[in-house]
């Protein structure tokens, strides 16, 4: 893999200088979304220059990047025009052409790299490493099953009645709660697998979830890892709808689990950069309940970022120093806080019009960040943005946090 090629030598990218030809210090990204978008806010900020390959023409990295590459991810000139501006490149979203970071891994230091995004593009072969490394991490995932064929599907249709009721979710291409349908029944399960196109999929237990956490590691080139505390996630509808980032939003107990746990398996990978793996709490009699780990996202995570405004690096800095080499500071968060997402719904009224949130009223909470993706067209379930709220205590913040939902109409206002 690309991140063992370069461990030997380590890139050392000083933000602000030119390389042996002259060219300014440029980090790139495959990708242009909002990921990239924050990303590139974090590269430029440490006087980097950026590149962003998107074929969108308004996406939200593209706008604010120096270099705009407008062709698709695996289009081969691309691909060489983003190796030849950059000195080192990252990726933003999940479904990355792998193929693409393995060619750009030919020439250039590319992290994460291709083989652990391609595991993390894959729940089987996710799973698959999560089980390899249970041992050390101290977690398993889900109790599950792999359906690929027509007789796997009747296998676990006779022999895993202990997988009902369950989710089957595809192997691939799955985000946001897509790709999965909950079944009670071998009946449902076949209806749902056809329903699904009969591709690769894996059959998940459905487990009594107390509360989802995630948490976010870097790595560097060398080995070094630091990570965030824990933080709580509640998701409507699949989709991340509020995270509590402040200390005791996840037992200190479970909170040191998770943590341990994301860390080998950042090691296990030979990952470098900022990885999320989620987990799920679980009511298993224990005092704090059982840990379990979901799924891991090779990326900066929407659930990280409240980083940017409650800690003094953000995980988008950390994405920037991992790829460059830089050292990788233990991050320390300086405010307890919560993130609201932003979803296109906050746009429309509740008869379907076109609204203009009320920014003035949420501006005027104290401890409000506010952050557009730069997105035109508001649209129900697109993340648009999100409000990070910072306080001096977790009782002010969660107050300002339900009052500012109470004016956006968001949901989960129960879980504030
Ligand atoms: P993401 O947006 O995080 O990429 P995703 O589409 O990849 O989401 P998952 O994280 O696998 O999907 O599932 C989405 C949500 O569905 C979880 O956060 C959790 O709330 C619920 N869920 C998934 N699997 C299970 C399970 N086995 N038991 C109970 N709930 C589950
Ligand atoms: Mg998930």
């Amino acid at each position: 893999m690309s991140a063992d090629k370069h461990a030997a030598t380590p890139p050392r990218l000083y933000p602000g200088s030119q390389d042996a030809e002259g060219q300014r210090m440029t980090l790139g990204v495959v990708g242009g979304g909002q990921l990239g978008r924050m990303f590139v806010h974090a590269a430029q900020r440490l006087g980097y220059f950026t590149a962003v390959l998107e074929p969108d023409a308004q996406s939200p990295a593209g706008q604010v990047s120096h270099h705009h590459i407008q062709t698709g991810y695996d289009d081969p000139a691309g691909l060489a025009q983003l190796a030849n501006l950059c000195q080192a490149i990252t990726t933003e979203f999940e479904n990355v052409p792998a193929q693409a970071l393995q060619t750009l891994a030919l020439t250039r230091p590319v992290a994460p790299g291709a083989a652990v995004v391609g595991i993390a593009q894959n729940r089987i072969e996710e799973k698959a490493h999560f089980t390899a490394c249970a041992d050390v991490s101290g977690v398993t995932c889900a109790p599950y099953a792999v359906i690929e064929t027509p007789a796997q599907l009747q296998a676990v249709q006779h022999d895993r009645a202990d997988l009902l009721p369950g989710i089957l979710k595809t192997a691939r291409l799955g985000y946001d709660g897509k790709g999965q349908v909950r079944v009670k029944t071998a009946d449902e399960l076949a209806a749902a697998w056809a329903e699904l196109g009969g591709v690769a999929c894996v059959l998940e237990k459905m487990l009594p979830l107390t509360a989802e956490c995630s948490v976010l590691v870097a790595r560097g080139w060398d080995g070094q890892v630091v990570s965030f505390a824990p933080q709580r996630n509640v998701h409507v509808e699949g989709i991340l709808a509020v995270t509590h980032a402040y200390e005791g939003s996840v037992p200190p107990a479970l909170a040191e689990r998770a943590r341990t746990a994301a860390i080998s398996i950042a090691h296990h990978l030979g990952y470098v950069g900022v990885l999320c793996v989620e987990f799920f709490v679980i009511e298993d009699g224990s005092e704090h309940g059982g840990l379990v780990v979901n799924e891991m996202a090779p990326r900066p995570h929407n659930s990280g970022h409240y980083t940017i405004d409650a800690c003094d690096a953000s995980q988008f800095d950390l994405q920037v120093h991992a790829m460059a080499g830089l050292p990788l500071p233990q991050p320390r968060q300086h405010s307890p806080s919560i993130m609201l997402n932003l979803l296109g719904d906050v746009w429309f009224d509740a008869a379907g019009q076109l609204r203009e949130p009320d920014w003035y009223a949420v501006l005027s909470l104290p401890g409000t960040h506010l952050h557009l993706y730069g997105k035109l067209e508001a649209r129900a379930g697109r993340k648009m943005g999100h409000l990070t709220i910072t306080g001096p205590d977790i009782a002010s913040v969660r107050a300002v946090a339900q009052r500012a939902a109470e004016l956006l109409d968001l949901p989960g206002l129960d879980a504030i």
